[in-house]
């Protein structure tokens, strides 16, 4: 049977559905192929015991676009956001437990408590930061410069440069280029006197990076996590999803169905078909082809073009830059269900329970460079940094009355283990995780009713996410804005007429976004027209 669409998406993760529900709204006949059993790809609810549900991948709502959800009218479509507050919190060995408000004049407060001079400095930083955010972030709903245009388009991508940046000012272009240089630790240190301090700034800024936190290049998280989110465009938005992050998901699926999209779950792509040189259509895993003259990759640039296409589909140097992105880990989640609350030494008797959701423990800055020593070479290490949210606190509907989910990040585990396998070692980091809790939460580990580890392996076979990648390639500067995927092709479109990618492995990277899909689309639907 051949089934004919304008347009056909590959994968329902969140992108996925963004692009589609652009498309259709446009008026393009679009169906959604997913993989799995439900859409999502990393940004779901699912069931971890009965009863309990989780986040289980994705786990905060940071970066989710403003555009997006006033465009496909998510709120209508059931989404609903409790802004995190604080929007992280550090909780120390020592028993200090450090709220990091969203609020710049209570922070100031809060942490001139731990040093005057750091509180004046973060009123400083963060002002400047937030600033320089703002260059970058016009670029991240559209393509990124085209570094290779000729002629005519080389002067519009000139006008569209000096257009973003006409107000720079000289001070500002050396910050600039020492934040997407420098090294996050370097800058905290010279910056910064107290430890707790640099641990706060550490904890935000370089979760999924496959980078210790000296290494140059890491300081770019500081400016990445102030571009804005959430219905209200906020700089440095966290937000609770109530129902979890498949609720986001949901309502994409939801807006994308209304515009009229079809979403097949349980329909694995196992091949884009290509006719010289023109994507054409896709071959189900069952056997069943679906025809279409425009295709959007969901799936990550690795999976694409080295599984789902010929290699003699693309040139052979191309081929060999997806082949050599850098992807391989490097975190793990676990999720638990728990009989009671967690109760963190040093939580203050008032905070309140959205206060009580968040709970990073975040390691120094060497020891997290340590860690991250120790996980290049395929170990586990021993000490682990957490991040904990305790949803259930915001959003009861999660877990049965009484009891309680937590989401928990692991970051700085291999993808490929020295001497052993994950599936031989996934209790191991379960249990390594608890104790790790239990140190800060003592009533944790005896509270523990269902435990879901989710290894770099897990992310890679359950969630289809390569090499467990959680961005779809790392986000460091060699593979951002105009280098991502690869040097050449960072607008969307591929070296296969008609096959565009739409996933976190495109500008502007991996988070729940929605930006990849929203650019993406915009794309297709730009091209279509001049055609
Ligand atoms: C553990 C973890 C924690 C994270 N925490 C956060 C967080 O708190 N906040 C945040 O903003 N971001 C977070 N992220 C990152 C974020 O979730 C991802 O970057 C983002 O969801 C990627 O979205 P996507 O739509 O581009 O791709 P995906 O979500 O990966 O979707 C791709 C989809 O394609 C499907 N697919 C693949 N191949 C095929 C095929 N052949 N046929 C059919 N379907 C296919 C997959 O099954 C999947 O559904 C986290 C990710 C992970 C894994």
């Amino acid at each position: 049977m051949t089934n004919t669409y304008d347009a056909i998406v590959v994968g329902g993760g969140h992108n996925g559905l963004t692009a589609a529900a652009y498309l259709a709204r446009a008026g393009l006949h679009t169906v959604v192929l997913e993989r799995r059993e439900i859409v999502g790809g990393a940004c779901v609810t699912e069931e971890i015991a009965p009863g309990v549900r989780a986040s289980t991948t994705s786990y905060i709502a940071s970066m989710l676009r403003p555009e997006v959800i006033r465009d496909l009218r998510l709120a209508d479509h059931g989404l609903r956001m409790v802004a995190c507050e604080p929007g992280l919190q550090g909780v120390f060995e020592d028993g200090s437990v450090i709220p990091w408000w969203t609020d710049h004049e209570r922070t100031v407060a809060e942490w001139s408590r731990i040093s005057e001079t750091d509180a004046a400095t973060f009123d400083r930083v963060d002002r400047r930061l937030k600033h320089l955010a703002r260059y970058l972030q016009g670029f991240f709903l559209e393509e990124p410069p085209d570094v290779h245009a000729r002629g005519w388009a080389k002067l519009r991508e000139t006008r569209r440069l000096l257009k973003r940046f006409r107000t720079i000012r000289g001070d500002e272009i050396t910050d600039l280029a020492s934040f997407l240089t420098g090294s996050l630790g370097e800058f905290l240190d010279r910056t910064f006197e107290s430890e707790h301090i640099k641990r706060m700034y550490l904890a935000n800024n370089v979760y999924g990076m496959h980078s210790p936190p000296y290494r140059p290049g890491t300081a770019i998280g500081l400016l990445f996590h102030l571009l804005s989110g959430g219905d209200h465009d906020a700089q440095g938005f966290f937000g609770h999803v109530i129902g979890g992050m498949g609720s986001i998901t949901q309502a994409m699926a939801s807006a994308a169905r209304r515009f009229g999209a079809e979403i097949r779950v349980e329909a694995p792509v196992a091949r884009i078909i290509v006719e010289d040189g023109d994507a054409r259509g896709v071959v189900l895993a069952t056997g069943e082809e679906l025809r279409a003259p425009t295709i959007l990759s969901n799936a990550d640039p690795k999976r694409t073009f080295l599984e789902l296409v010929e290699a003699s589909d693309v040139p052979e140097d191309f081929r060999a830059a997806i082949q050599a992105i850098k992807m391989a880990g490097p975190c793990a989640k676990v999720n638990l269900a728990l009989s009671e609350e967690p109760h963190w030494t040093g939580m203050p008797a008032d905070a309140d329970p959205n206060r009580r959701s968040l709970a990073t423990l975040v390691p120094t800055l060497g020891a997290a460079e340590r860690m991250y020593d120790v996980a290049k070479w395929g170990e586990i290490p021993e000490e682990l940094w957490v991040d904990c949210v305790v949803a259930s606190n915001v959003d009861p509907t999660l877990a049965p009355e009484g009891t309680h989910v937590m989401t928990c990040f692991v970051q700085y585990v291999p993808y490929a283990l020295h001497g052993s396998t994950w599936d031989e070692e996934r209790d191991r980091l379960g249990k390594n995780v608890i104790d790790t809790i239990g140190r800060y939460a003592p009533n944790v580990p005896g509270s523990v009713t269902a435990m879901d580890v989710l290894t770099p392996l897990d992310l890679e076979r359950t969630y289809g996410l390569t090499e467990g990648n959680i961005f779809h390639g790392d986000l460091n500067i060699e593979q951002l804005f105009f280098m991502r995927p690869v040097p050449g092709w960072a607008n969307f479109a591929t070296p296969i007429r008609g096959l565009y990618l739409c996933g976190a492995g495109v500008h502007p990277g991996g988070g729940v976004t929605g930006a990849p899909g929203y650019a993406a689309s915009h794309k297709v639907l730009r091209d279509l027209k001049k055609r």
